[in-house]
């Protein structure tokens, strides 16, 4: 199997190409620097994201909080996390790096508050 990734760790937006099967890569090509070569691989074998959504509270204000993962979580477990968020209502007060949801979906990454509520 052949993938074209482009590169989002740095502005240069670098096109690689990653042959393989499954966690077994054979090839990467256009890479300029190893964090490119790292990410492209990782890209192929198992995709990772920072999760950055909010979650309901019970401030007629602020009814909405912003929230993030404090690690990358696999892409393919992004919707079951999506779910856990929409389901998840805070009361103030809250501070910023708080955490809101320890070790979501069982992956030991926690989703942390990126803002605070009085
Ligand atoms: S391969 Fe290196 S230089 Fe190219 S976009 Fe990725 S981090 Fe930037």
């Amino acid at each position: 199997m052949k993938r074209n990734i482009i590169c989002t760790v740095c502005p240069m937006g670098c096109r690689m190409t990653v042959e393989g099967e499954g966690t077994n890569i054979t090839k990467v090509e256009g890479f300029t620097c190893k964090r490119g070569e790292e990410y492209a691989k990782q890209e192929f074998v198992c995709p990772v994201r920072i999760l950055t959504s909010t979650v309901k509270t019970d401030s007629a204000s602020t009814p909405l909080l912003p929230v993030r993962s404090d690690g990358k979580l696999p892409k393919d477990i992004i919707i079951k996390c999506m779910e856990v968020l929409r389901s998840t209502s805070v009361k103030a007060p809250v501070k910023s790096h708080d955490v809101i949801i320890e070790n979501i979906c069982d992956t030991g990454i926690n989703i942390i508050a990126s803002g605070s509520l009085e």
